[in-house]
């Protein structure tokens, strides 16, 4: 990334930022991170700039790109923040500085968790834009990941799970909390996200050709009512949500039915329910899969009308219904908000959740944590060895996946498992703050081939397989 990508981007957006501005901050960025590298090996600048193309391309506004381009400058070359302020102004040197703050963070466990979410939630009550950057920075840095070691991989990849993303959720932001998950998803559960590569790769080419047929079937119908889409587009699954709706669904990718959706962008509201119209009136809805998120939108601000018919060749398919603006606000969610403000139109107000965040306490409440939706944690159990070693596992997870994790030998052997003390079997649904331990028989080698339709893990699969076919 150099200065032309992000000044092409600027264009391309036709964004009301000043290019000699942009050009300034770039410059005073290269002076201050000359001769360092990142550790991919690229020169440092070309991280600031990818930092400052991801704002420009949501659209965010000239101060935003400008503190984008300098955000490293005070921590990683030393420049005072009152130097930036003298040369970029105090609101430039303000979300520079909230960058920064957020940066710093020497807590370990528990303690880091809470302290980087009330960090966050500090800096979104100063100012959402600081949390913006901070987003982009982390996608930047998701991206340049495998330069680092292991140990801080997982603790990067962790991290972004557990806060990072929960909070674009809430922000509204569909894009970047499904780029944060996926991007984060293979540094946490390697063999998991191998297996959901492999999955969408032997299915992908298959479901884009059916789709553009069922899109040709489709914009015919709209033409004859009258309707005249801005956009349809075949939208994929992000993988970590892939990944969590097959742990519910028994690992079944044939019982997910929004692999694919296609996505119709239509003018207004009135369009949304004229197309869902023409929609059912040529495939059958399936019962209870219509979902009007115009009338009732998600807690996070999110509207569409979202259905699932009985599609061409009675194949299954969730089809998505917005207005431009409704698809706008899921993509950017709260960034979008920066979009109109050299508009005509000026800035539609911030939510009222976030108003009242910002206008009330910026201390962390056990209910501000609630309210998040920690979807990170809520599908994730943590269960104990007697010993009080955690072991991470998805939800609905059996002692099987368990013993597994512990070790194949254990898994192979299992016979018996005793969750708190009790005696129960290997098939039990474990919750996370259970305390397991495995009876094994020594003699036994083989584990049982009905374990492969129960177990959540993918370790766990691979060793019953292994073990099933005499390799052990
Ligand atoms: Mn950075």
């Amino acid at each position: 990334m150099n200065l032309h990508h992000l000044l092409d981007t600027i264009e391309r957006e036709s964004l009301p930022v000043d290019p000699t501005m942009v050009r300034l901050a770039y410059d005073c960025a290269a002076k201050a991170h000359a001769g360092q590298r990142r550790l991919s090996g690229e020169p440092y600048i070309a991280h600031p700039t990818a930092v400052a193309v991801t704002l420009a391309g949501m659209r965010l506004d000239e101060t935003t790109i400008v503190a984008a381009l300098l955000h490293d400058v005070p921590e990683d070359a030393g420049v005072p923040l009152s130097t930036l302020e003298r040369e970029f102004g105090t609101e430039v040197a303000r979300l520079v500085a909230g960058v920064t703050k957020l940066g710093t963070i020497k807590y370990r466990g528990v303690e880091r968790y809470l302290e980087n979410l009330r960090k966050m939630f500090v800096a979104l009550a100063s100012d959402v834009r600081v949390v913006l950057i901070k987003f982009a920075d982390r996608l930047n840095n998701l991206h340049t990941l495998n330069a680092l070691p292991p140990v801080k991989q997982k603790r990067i990849a962790r991290e972004t799970m557990e806060i990072y993303a929960p909070i674009a959720d809430r922000l509204g932001m569909g894009e970047m909390k499904g780029a944060l998950e996926d991007l984060s998803f293979p540094f946490l559960y390697p063999e998991e996200a191998a297996w959901i590569d492999r999955l969408v790769a032997e299915r992908s080419r298959d479901q884009a050709r059916y789709l553009e047929r069922v899109e040709r079937v489709l914009a015919k119908d709209l033409a004859g009512a009258g309707i005249r889409p801005s956009d349809i587009h075949g939208r994929a699954k992000h993988r970590w949500s892939l990944y969590r709706k097959l742990m519910s669904h028994e690992r079944d990718i044939d019982r997910v039915y929004d692999l694919v959706a296609l996505r119709i962008i239509v003018a207004d509201v009135a369009a949304c329910y004229a197309t869902l119209g023409v929609i059912h009136h040529r495939w059958r809805p399936l019962k209870g899969r219509i979902k009007d998120y115009i009338a009732t939108p998600k807690p996070n601000g999110y509207q569409s009308l979202h259905t699932t018919v009985f599609c061409e060749e009675g194949r299954i398919v969730e089809l998505q219904v917005r207005s431009a603006e409704m698809h706008q606000r899921a993509e950017f969610g709260i960034a979008a908000h920066w979009h109109y403000k050299h508009g005509a139109r000026g800035a539609p107000p911030p939510p009222e959740w976030l108003r009242q965040l910002t206008q009330t306490s910026t201390v962390l409440s056990q209910r501000t944590i609630e309210n998040l939706k920690l979807d990170f944690f809520k599908s994730r159990i943590f269960v104990f060895t007697p010993k009080g070693d955690v072991v991470d596992l998805p939800e609905h997870s059996t002692p099987i996946d368990f013993a597994y994790q512990i070790h194949s030998d254990v898994g192979n052997r299992a016979v018996l498992a005793r969750i708190n003390e009790q005696v129960a079997k290997l098939t039990d649904t474990l919750k996370s703050g259970d305390i397991c331990k495995i009876v094994i028989d020594k003699k036994k080698v083989r584990p049982s081939a009905e374990w492969l339709r129960i177990v959540k893990t993918q370790t766990a699969r691979e060793q019953i397989k292994r073990a099933l076919k005499g390799r052990t």
